[in-house]
């Protein structure tokens, strides 16, 4: 008789909340990962650099479960598939895991849940990657608050140190399932190629210090780069917010702040992965030029700081915020393209895609989102430039025809697009 703690996006042995809660539970700890066969097979990249990362941290997790005589077991199918096969080899008391607040695996939990229930096995699950969730933080009435600033305001009046105190699991580690050592299945037996692409580290902590003054340019090396980390629960959420508040870092904790802002969102709001959350901007009528489309994903638009943004996503999987804003904005607006592209183009590629967050942004970004600044707001990207990389460092780097001035033509012009985006909007708004 075993219980199973399932990682999912929690993948680490430290301060976890459903690893703690599963070990401080009277049977042997089987931990389980599965490879779901629903999300790999969306996946269009033989090298996705997600699934690498996922697999090197697998890996890393194994050879330490080795002091405890112990091992994971990796899975590969549909959470279906796998989970009557594990419970056929194992007698499962009970299975633990941390919540996670994306529709596909509330769907998929709210099914394997019912599937226990029926098979009088527990299913416990817990908060683990943010600090508060769901109906944690509301407005007086217990609505959910739908703009950012004045959660914030309540976000930071309720938070105390119990909620920032680490699950302290090492000292249970004992009690994990003792099995022999077995060596994780290899990449290529799940369809897949290591990726060339380089994983930003774990010191987030020497960044915090400067990071007001120089987070809005793209040419310092000044934010943390931890949403990779976060997305897969290599680093906890109650240590960087722990950092945060030591260092006095407010910006960035607000930051962290608007990843809970946005998973709560998406919590109450699914609809939001496929519609506006303003609903008159679903009337808006695109252009959705493909030809237009290939361009800004490939980095020629002709707009030096939007070129150097999906360049810099392209090929390192990361872009810097500032530039996610405007290059989001462009394609939006001076394009009118519908922001689900994007979102689907960013998903593809970047390191730390979170849909709730990525579904915000862009949102944000065409104005149909959580924001309580008007559709008007229509970035231009050369002042953009000008502001935020005055020496043009960051644009020189990734459009360095730009020095012997051979970069494309601008396929829109400013004005014109501004205006154009305006009357557009102005009409959907309008009907
Ligand atoms: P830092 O600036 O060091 O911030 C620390 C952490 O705080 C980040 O790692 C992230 O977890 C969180 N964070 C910071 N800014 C935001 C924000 N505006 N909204 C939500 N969380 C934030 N962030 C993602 O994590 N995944 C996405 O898929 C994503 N897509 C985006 C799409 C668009 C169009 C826009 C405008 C923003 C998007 N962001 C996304 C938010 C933000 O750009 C990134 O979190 C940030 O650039 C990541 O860099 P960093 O790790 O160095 O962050």
């Amino acid at each position: 008789e075993i219980s199973i703690c399932w990682l999912r996006r929690d993948l680490r042995i430290d301060d976890n909340a459903a690893l703690y809660h599963a070990l401080k539970s009277n049977y042997p700890v089987l931990l389980l990962f599965i490879f779901d066969a629903n999300i790999l097979k969306k996946l269009n990249d033989r090298q996705d650099a997600r699934v690498s990362f996922i697999h090197q941290t697998l890996e890393e997790l194994n050879e330490k479960l080795k002091d405890y005589n112990s091992a994971i077991e990796i899975k590969h199918g549909t959470p279906e598939e796998v989970w009557a096969d594990v419970l056929n080899t194992y007698q499962v008391k009970a299975i633990y895991a941390n919540h996670d607040y994306e529709p596909y695996a509330r769907e998929r939990d709210d099914n394997l849940a019912e599937y226990l229930r029926s098979e009088n096995i527990g299913f416990k699950t817990f908060k683990d990657q943010v600090i508060f969730e769901k109906n944690e933080i509301t407005k007086a009435d217990g609505k959910p608050y739908t703009v950012f600033t004045p959660y914030f305001r309540q976000w930071q009046q309720q938070l105390n140190s119990f909620y920032l105190k680490p699950y302290p699991v090492k000292k249970y580690l004992g009690n994990l399932l003792k099995r022999q050592y077995l060596p994780i299945p290899r990449l290529a037996a799940l369809g897949f190629e290591p990726s060339v692409l380089k994983f930003p580290g774990k010191n987030f902590i020497g960044k915090l210090a400067a990071y007001e003054q120089k987070r809005d340019f793209p040419a310092e090396d000044a934010t943390t780069r931890i949403g990779l980390h976060l997305r897969f629960g290599t680093i906890s959420i109650r240590r960087a917010v722990t950092e945060a508040l030591n260092q006095k870092a407010e910006k960035w904790l607000s930051e962290l702040a608007w990843r809970e802002f946005y998973m709560m969102i998406l919590w109450h709001f699914p609809n939001i992965v496929h519609q506006s959350f303003k609903p008159a901007y679903d009337k808006i009528r695109w252009i959705n030029n493909e030809s237009d489309f290939e361009k800004w994903c490939s980095g020629n638009t002709g707009y030096a700081l939007v070129d150097a943004g999906m360049r810099q996503l392209n090929q390192t999987g990361y872009m810097h915020n500032r530039v996610r804003m405007v290059t989001a904005s462009f394609l939006t607006k001076h394009l009118l393209i519908d922001w689900r592209w994007g979102e689907a183009y960013f998903a593809e590629k970047l390191l730390d895609y979170e849909q709730a967050s990525n579904v915000g942004g862009w949102q944000w970004a065409c104005g149909s989102g959580n924001d309580a600044a008007p559709y008007f707001r229509v970035f231009n990207p050369e002042l953009q430039a000008t502001k935020f990389d005055p020496e043009n460092k960051y644009i020189n780097y990734w459009v360095p025809e730009i020095k012997q001035q051979k970069h494309v033509q601008p396929i829109v012009e400013h004005a014109f697009a501004r205006e154009r985006a305006l009357r557009v909007f102005k009409e959907a708004l309008q009907e």
